[in-house]
């Protein structure tokens, strides 16, 4: 299997650390607000290289951060006069629900910040101790930039091209740095912030040193895989590095994995150019596997434009897919015992070599784009082979196979229920009724079989209220 890795700019063929276990880190949202589709797009990208590895028979330990403590979320919070805490729990909250939406599959840990901070107090003193941070009067802790020589190495920048870059760039409060390239490993707190008792001042975390901790905490000193979009490069991973390595003595992740931006109507996502949706807003307008399934028929290095156009044909795209599932299904059960004609033999050949095909786009640095064309392949040769003259086996091999290899991807090929508004009124009037014959195991049960299917009841005054979820 071959990885594009960052730190060397080229495809590398991917060894784990131990055979048949993948240790995956990747850098996850600022909770401050709902997550827009830019950051959806290292969700989806990672959780199907997961789920590849899985399919490959690894075992992945998969670790992915909430950032909850950060200037944004603290703005919110005095904005809305309440805790950061309130704001942080409010957007892990929506950003899971997101998550489920599409279909990334909740990480082995999801640590945070706020609760590692134990960590963060002990691997700064230890970049203290050894010389690579030091302690500015206001209580401020520095990393040494010029104390590790590979500083550098994945942005594949060095530290002279930096201070001439940094030489004009004054940050205020900052004025102790001894080198314009020294970052924030802990800060002095200010009126009205979260604050946490240190050695140094009571102060809060550089947001680097949480993701080098938390890697550390969850699945150790060395990792294989540590990912995230490509405008953490620098200076984020880059610092990870720089901290992790001087404070374990060891190589941090074998393999570094970006994702390329995403941009609407080919300009770059923003808020002030009102181009900028959250998953939320294209989850109202389309079923959230039709954004999942767009992301996926780009390269993830590539940058990727998302339109209205390219959504329309990721639906089509979709589609077709889910219908020939449909179909299949019909014709599995259907099927009563036919002769086996010699054609099935072949057809089935050929869709293992689909199969193969589909592999091996995976395992060429993940090209879910030429993944997604062998699947289409799949579809054509079952469109055009299976009937109701094919055998139950053939059929459902068939079924089978585009089923698995939509599932690395996270496409799920059951088409969702459509439930009829009629339908729902129907079933609460049956809880109605159950209700006032007291039988309250019944009315209860119809209450779930609802939330099953995507409705939530709410009992008012005015009687019962219901939304879809
Ligand atoms: P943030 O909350 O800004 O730290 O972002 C969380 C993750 O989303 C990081 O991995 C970012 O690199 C990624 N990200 C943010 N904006 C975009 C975008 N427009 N396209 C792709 N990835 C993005
Ligand atoms: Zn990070």
């Amino acid at each position: 299997m071959k990885i594009f890795n960052t730190l060397s700019r080229r495809k590398e063929e991917f060894v784990p650390l131990t055979p048949g276990k993948v240790k995956m880190y990747v850098c996850g949202p600022t909770v401050y607000n709902l997550i827009h589709i830019g950051n959806a797009r290292p969700m989806i990208v990672f959780d199907t290289v997961r789920r590849y590895f899985e399919y490959k028979g690894y075992e992945v330990q998969y670790v992915s951060n909430f950032t909850d403590v950060d200037d944004k979320i603290i703005k919110k919070a005095l904005e809305e006069g309440v805790d950061a805490r309130v704001i942080s729990d409010r957007y892990i909250e929506e950003c899971k629900k997101d998550m489920a939406a599409l279909n990334v599959k909740p990480a082995t840990v999801h640590p945070q910040a706020t609760q590692e901070i134990g960590g963060m107090l002990e691997m700064i003193q230890t970049l203290i101790d050894k010389g690579h941070a030091y302690v500015a009067e206001d209580g401020t802790v520095y990393f040494k930039t010029r104390s590790f020589k590979e500083y550098g190495k994945l942005s594949h920048k060095n530290l002279e091209e930096l201070q001439s870059g940094f030489r004009e760039l004054k940050v205020t409060g900052e004025e102790d740095k001894e080198d314009p390239n020294d970052f924030v490993l802990w800060k002095p707190k200010k009126e009205g912030e979260p604050y946490w008792e240190s050695p140094w001042c009571q102060g809060r975390p550089g947001w680097h040193i949480e993701c080098s901790v938390m890697a550390k905490h969850y699945l150790g000193d060395e990792i294989d895989i540590h990912a995230g979009g490509e405008d953490l490069i620098f200076p984020h991973h880059e610092n990870e590095i720089a901290q992790s390595e001087c404070a374990n003595d060891k190589t941090f992740a074998r393999y570094w994995m970006h994702n390329g931006f995403l941009n609407i109507d080919n300009k770059k996502m923003s808020k002030s150019l009102g181009n900028f949706f959250t998953v939320r807003e294209i989850g109202e307008k389309y079923d959230l596997q039709v954004l999942r399934f767009f992301m996926l028929s780009a390269h993830y290095r590539s940058p990727l434009n998302f339109s209205a156009d390219l959504m329309e044909a990721s639906k089509n795209g979709l589609e077709r897919i889910l219908t020939c599932m449909e179909k299949l299904k019909g014709l599995e059960e259907a099927a009563e015992g036919q002769a086996e004609s010699c054609g099935e033999q072949e057809n089935l050949a050929q869709a293992d070599k689909l199969r193969a095909k589909f592999e091996a786009a995976m395992e060429d640095d993940f090209n879910t784009a030429d993944a997604v064309s062998a699947i289409f392949e799949l579809v054509k040769l079952a469109n055009s082979t299976a009937d109701s003259s094919s055998t139950g086996k053939y059929v459902s091999s068939l079924r089978e196979t585009i089923g698995q290899l939509c599932d690395v991807l996270g496409i799920i090929t059951e088409r969702k229920a459509e439930i009829l508004d009629s339908e729902i009124e129907a079933m609460i009037e049956e809880r109605q009724q159950a209700r006032k014959a007291k039988n309250f195991a019944l009315a209860d049960e119809i209450r779930g079989r609802l939330l099953d299917m995507g409705i939530a009841l709410e009992d008012t005054r005015e009687g019962v209220k219901w939304k879809r979820v």
